[in-house]
């Protein structure tokens, strides 16, 4: 599948974004936030990513090493995106909050298993090398 424009956000409205993204990449960790909140990720460089508007409603959870930015709306509490520990030059935009798409229909086909972060990380980094 290639890589298509979509647009998303927050539930009330106020975090808006454009993303370049593809739906066959969608991946899913079990760590302990991510496992909570469900999100589904996409993982995007960040020219493929523009934030539209709401920069100053973003909420930015830190815990642990603090290096993940886990951001979420302060009035409607949905996180629509944020910058992840395991690629902080990225950006992992929520599947769930595009516009248009039906989160029924959004299937992942890559798994992180956050619980074990560093052997986790370790695979991931030797799978893009190769
Ligand atoms: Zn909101």
């Amino acid at each position: 599948m290639a890589r298509k424009n979509f647009e998303g956000g927050c539930h009330c409205g106020r975090v808006r974004f454009r993303v370049r993204a593809d739906l066959s990449r969608i991946s899913q960790c079990n760590c302990s936030i991510c496992g909570k909140k469900g999100i589904l990720h996409l993982l995007v460089p960040p020219e493929d990513f523009v934030l539209l508007q709401g920069e100053e409603e973003l909420t930015i959870y830190r815990f642990n090493t603090g290096i993940a930015r886990h951001s979420f709306c302060r009035h409607c509490g949905i996180h629509p995106f944020y910058v992840p520990r395991s690629a902080p030059d990225k950006v992992s935009v929520n599947a769930r909050c595009l516009d248009g798409v039906d989160p029924l229909s959004l299937k992942p086909s890559r798994f992180f298993d956050g619980r074990n972060w560093e052997e986790a990380q370790a695979a991931r980094l030797l799978a893009e090398k190769g």
